[in-house]
Order: C-alpha cells, then structure tokens, then sequence
C-alpha cells in the first residue's frame, strides 16, 4: 500500500478531476481529507492505560469470543481529530439552508439552548426524588399544557421519544379502546399519500394494513376510503398536512366515516409546523396525534440530538394514555408511575419507555412556545406556508410540479423528475446542488410522485435564502434539462464522489478486515 499519512490519506482517494493541483497530503487548504477510521491507528493503540485483565475461567460457552473483534487502534488526540475532521465534512442547520422534506429543519433558537443547559434540567436525574425535581415535573406539566391546548384534544402522553414511537403509542390506545370493548378488529387503512412510517407502524403493531388510493388531486380518496370502512377497521392513520405538501380538506368526513364505522382515526402530526396556530386537530375529530418536538418546536435534530414525540388523545383514547404521567395536586407535581384500581384516569396500556421521555427535549420547546406566545405561533404556520409557496411558484416553469393545480401547497413544494433529459434523474439534480453547497431536498419521496423532490423551507429563511436557492435549484434543474454530462458525475467539489449507495445500504462494512480476509468470509 502507498504512502499513509497521519489521517490516511491515500493518493487514489483524490479527486480525479485535479491531478495537476494534487496535494501531497490529499488536503486542500481547510478541506482536510479524511480515511475510515478503521484504515488509520495502529492495533493496540488505545486513549487509555488499562492493566491487563485478570484470567477468568471460561463460563460462556458457545458465547466465548475466540478472535480479535477489529476495533480500529487510536490514541485520544488521533480520535478526536478524526470525529473532528469528520464533523467538519458534515452539513448542519447552523451552516446554511437545510431543505429537507418533511423534516422541518428549521432555525433552533438560542435560548432554547440556554434553558436546557441551566443545571436545574441539564443535570436532573430520573430517580431523583419527586420532591428535589418540582421544577422538572413542572416544565413537562407546562408543555402538556400548552400541546393539548393547541391541538384542541383531551390529554398528552409525553414519554414517546420519537415520531415514529408515538405512531405506535397512538395505535396501541386504540388497541388497547377497542380490547376494552371486546372489539378484536384487525385492519388499518393507510393512505398512499400517508408517510412510510404510518403503515410500519400499523405492521409492526400487527395490524394488517390496506392502501387507500389518492386522487388526482394528491389527497385522500374519500369515496374510496368510505367504501372500505367495515367492522374489521381498526382505523385509520392520515398525515395531515400530508407527504404531498397539501392540507386533507375532508379531515372531518374522514373522521366522522371511521367513527361511524365503529374504528378510531390516527394522525400523524409531524407537519404540524404548516398548522400550529391555526388548526385545532381535535376540532377535525381525530383521536390521537404525535407531534414531533424536534421538528415544529424547534428542537435539534437529524444527527444533533434526540427527538421526542408527544401523542395528543382525544377523551375516548385518554384512559389508555401509557405510563408514566405528571400530574398537579395543588402545588404540587406528583408522577404516576402505575394503574391504580378506580382511579380517575382508567387502563393504562403500559409503559413505553423507563422514565418520562427527553427532559432536553422538553425545555427546548416550551421556552420556544413560550418566547413565540399564541401570535407567534400563528406566524411560524403563516410564514411556513408562504415560503413553501414562493418555491413552488418560483420554480413550477422549470420543474414539474404535479399538485400545483391542487391550490396553495402548505409547508412543502413537490416536484417531479418529469421533462429531464433522457437519461437525467432526481439524483442528477440533488447531487448538482450539493455542488451548490446545499444539503439536497427530500428525494424518491412521496412515492405517489415520480422522482419526486420535496422542498420544505420551514419558516425561519430569509427572502434573500430562499432567492439564493431557488437560482441554485434552477440552475441546476436546467443543466438537467439540457443534459449537462458534467452533472451526472456531480457532485465535483465535495470530499467524496458519488457513492455506492445501495451496496453501503445492504452490504454495509461495520467492522473492518483486511481485504483478504473479507473475501475468504464471504
Ligand atoms: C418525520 C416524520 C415522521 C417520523 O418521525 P421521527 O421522529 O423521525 O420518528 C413521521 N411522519 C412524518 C410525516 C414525518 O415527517
């Protein structure tokens, strides 16, 4: 093998573009190259001086390890080198605009950052007596609060750690309903325009899971949705806004069909962010919504830190709401940590998680409700919707855009990859604006749109981002257009060329071995 240096640079890694600008190093200037961890370090290089470990006699059995397991050598100044250097290869929120779909990637405040370090949160632990964390327990009651009282619903349950866990939260409450009625039903209908996560969740649940067919329009397929409601429907799981970027006018017809029909309606609230402030999603009848905290409330996410998903239930779902819960005697906060017999709240389903959920999470979005109070929030909707908007209408001469004729989009505007030149592809397009400096949009997603690209600009862009990015996106939709052959070998400037993305999806290399012996395992 040729020459290594200290971060494992090897001269194929180059750009092959630049031979007569080649460093000897690999970097350029600030770029600093960078190998896998497991190509660079020295076997038996560790960050710390351990003793050697005591013999013990051998009491696992076929468990027993017999080889070496390959962790990469390092000492602690090459490890934080190398995750420092990585870091820096990394795209983030705080380096430019992120539009990813769906995803609501948008500005985290400051503050919020300030609040969830005060010692008071940041180093509160949970199994600290409830007397010593009234102040903690208060700020999960406050947040309650504020999400039932701007969903219109009955209750909260907070502990979900994610979007997608509170899908599953919700759909065992309306497990655990229809059981406590003695109502075994074994279906739930997802709409083609629902998120993947919805019908994984209804799977994952057990549920056998039915597609309802979109309309022309991008929205749900009422009459066809109406036709399948029987005795065996659960429910249903409706993403509203849903992955189309469009509001579901029937809501409410769709919800009063399911009730009618005996079954329970889920909404998966994650693009509350086009909404907050404006739509009570109690009032559209819907029984159980996760909201995600880190993506409307403003709490990192995507790599920079955990996420948390609140499921707001309605007065038929709330006595099933999982443990445990905050609530407030007086003065006085108090948890709920399991089903008492004839007590008030009912039949808990269970626990989902060991303790209350993400306390950083928590502090993070009420300081966020609480510094944008009920005006602000109502603008964050307002602003979310107008500069999802001003892309669609900016971009749709250049880009196909399959639901324009729909009206208004809410918080993202959808293309397809319709009208490119043969042989040029959504993938053509995001790997071109990564060239842009931009992290690519949502693409291959809705599934209902062909190549679709999804851009959610969220509310925190200025015009003057959004007019930089909509030149960025042109320009390159354009080159796509005309078939531009330097744009299928795109992205040129950045520290790796197109990768192998599906060979690093199903054959991903999780521990290193030497060549040789990776091709006698296989
Ligand atoms: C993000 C998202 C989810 C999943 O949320 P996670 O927190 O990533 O689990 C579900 N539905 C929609 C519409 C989303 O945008």
């Amino acid at each position: 093998m040729s020459s290594i240096n200290q971060s494992g640079w090897k001269p194929e890694m180059g750009n092959a573009d630049d031979t007569a600008l080649a460093t000897y190093t690999g970097n350029k200037a600030l770029m600093l190259e960078e190998a896998l961890i497991f190509e660079i370090g020295t076997a038996g290089t560790t960050g710390v001086d351990l003793a050697d470990a005591p013999q013990v006699a051998a009491r696992l059995g076929n468990l027993e390890r017999h080889r070496d397991i390959g962790l990469p050598g390092l000492s602690e100044p090459e490890t934080v080198r190398h995750y420092t250097r990585l870091s820096r290869q990394n795209y983030a929120i705080d380096l430019g605009f992120f539009p990813l779909g769906s995803c609501t990637m948008k500005h985290n405040p400051r503050l919020n950052e300030k609040v969830a370090r005060m010692a008071g949160f940041a180093d509160v632990h949970p199994l600290q007596p409830v007397e010593t964390v009234q102040g903690a327990l208060g700020v999960i009651y406050e947040l309650a609060h504020w999400l039932v009282t701007l969903t219109g619903m009955k209750a909260v349950a907070m502990s979900p750690k994610a979007g997608a866990h509170g899908e599953l939260c919700g759909i065992l409450a309306i497990r655990a309903a229809l059981t406590a009625r003695g109502d075994a039903r074994s279906v739930i209908l997802c709409p083609e325009s629902a998120h993947g996560t919805n019908p994984a969740t209804a799977a994952f649940a057990g549920y056998a899971v039915e597609n309802i067919p979109a309309t022309s329009e991008g929205r749900v397929d009422l009459a066809a949705l109406k036709a399948r409601l029987g005795p065996d429907v659960a429910g249903v799981m409706i993403t509203n806004p849903n992955t189309c970027g469009l509001f579901e006018r029937d809501m409410r017809d769709i919800s009063d069909a399911v009730h009618a029909a005996g079954g329970y309606v889920y909404c998966d609230g994650a693009n509350f962010n086009a909404i907050v402030g404006r739509v009570r999603p109690g009032d559209l009848g819907i029984d159980a919504m996760h909201i995600n905290l880190h993506k409307t409330f403003s709490t990192p996410h995507g790599g920079g830190g955990p996420g948390s998903g609140p499921v707001v239930l309605s007065e038929a779902l709330a006595p099933y709401a999982p443990l445990p819960f905050v609530v407030k005697d007086k003065d006085h906060y108090r948890l709920v940590e399991e089903e008492t017999a004839g007590a008030h709240h009912g039949s808990s389903f269970g626990r989902m998680v060991a303790f209350h959920g993400q306390m950083g999470m928590f502090t993070r979005a009420l300081a966020y409700i609480m510094s944008h109070g009920a005006d602000g929030l109502r603008q964050v909707a307002e602003d979310a919707v107008l500069n999802a908007n001003y892309i669609l209408r900016s971009l749709e001469d250049v880009l196909e855009s399959p639901f324009a004729h729909s009206g208004p989009c809410m918080h993202e505007a959808l293309f397809s990859d319709n009208g490119l030149a043969d042989g040029y592809s959504t993938l053509d397009i995001a790997k071109g604006l990564i060239d842009e400096g931009y992290h690519p949009m949502t693409v291959y997603f809705p599934l209902v749109v062909h190549g679709a690209m999804l851009v959610e600009p969220t509310e925190t862009e200025s015009k003057a981002t959004l007019d930089q990015f909509i030149g960025a996106l042109r320009s390159v939709a354009e080159r796509a257009k005309a078939g531009d052959p330097s744009l299928k070998s795109a992205p040129h400037h950045a520290p790796r060329r197109r990768l192998d993305e599906t060979q690093a999806a199903r054959k991903p290399v999780l521990v290193w071995r030497e060549p040789e012996q990776a091709v006698a395992a296989e």
